[in-house]
């Protein structure tokens, strides 16, 4: 009962961090600030009021409209609104209430921004990534997960393999992907980083072969890596502990 409530105030607050996150993922990337001015449409510029933003049902409500101008509102304003509150939501039930799960929703959340900015724009801005590195440093100071040891270590081999990678593939793979990896390395250390890493792999290796077979893909077409990469680190948040286990680590 207590993990059930537990998770109903987690989702709730993810959603609403979600909306958040939304404003991160479309103003990054083009330098402009999260905080200032408030959300407003972005095809008539009408100032949303508190019924515009409620996360999710805003959404359904309006029906995927603008209530001033009825300009289609993208999905995934309510996709990442209600990805973010299942995150939040599962990490409370993986870590509790806890250091921990403070954690690893400073990284879900970094992950979620990182990987909508590469969606839309290709690309994955310093601005999400270089604090990161330096937030998931400092944590490690304070997180029953990780030493600071392990964390500096993460961000060496993670970092540092991208971009062998990077060099190897040339230009299959960019310098977001690195500094990325090198984030998660120092959130979650070089094991669960590594982990994460090796999961991204496979998941983009899947769905790229799954993309050209299907024939909605071109070989040799670049293929953003990032989203993939974020979400290693997500199965990585939620169960990097149990599966290194496995492998008797
Ligand atoms: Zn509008």
């Amino acid at each position: 009962m207590v993990m059930a409530h537990l998770a109903a105030i987690a989702s709730s607050a993810g959603a609403v961090l979600g909306s958040f996150l939304n404003v991160c993922i479309h103003r990054l990337p083009s330098g402009q600030s999260i905080v200032w001015p408030p959300s407003s449409c972005t095809s008539c510029g009408t100032r949303l009021k508190a019924g515009d933003l409620v996360p999710v049902l805003s959404y359904l409500v309006l029906r995927g409209r603008c209530r001033y101008c009825g300009v289609h509102i993208s999905i995934q304003y309510p996709i990442v609104e209600l990805a973010t509150g299942i995150l939040y939501a599962a990490i409370a039930c993986v870590h509790g209430p806890s250091l921990a799960a403070l954690h690893c929703i400073v990284l879900g959340s970094l992950l979620i921004v990182a990987a909508g900015t590469d969606i839309n724009t290709g690309l994955i801005p310093d601005r999400v990534t270089l604090p990161g590195i330096v937030i998931g440093f400092i944590l490690s100071f304070f997180s029953p997960e990780v030493t600071p040891a392990q964390s500096a270590m993460g961000i060496l081999i993670c970092g540092g393999l991208l971009y062998l990678l990077a060099v190897a593939s040339r230009g299959g793979m960019g310098g977001g992907d690195i500094k990325l990896m090198a984030m998660m390395g120092a959130f979650l250390g070089w094991a669960q980083g590594l982990l994460a890493l090796f999961i991204g792999a496979l998941l983009g290796s899947v769905v790229g072969i799954a993309g050209i077979a299907t024939g909605r893909l071109k070989r040799g077409q670049p293929m953003p890596f990032g989203p993939y990469l974020a979400a290693g680190g997500m199965v990585s948040i939620l169960a990097g502990r149990f599966l290194l286990s496995l492998l008797g680590f």
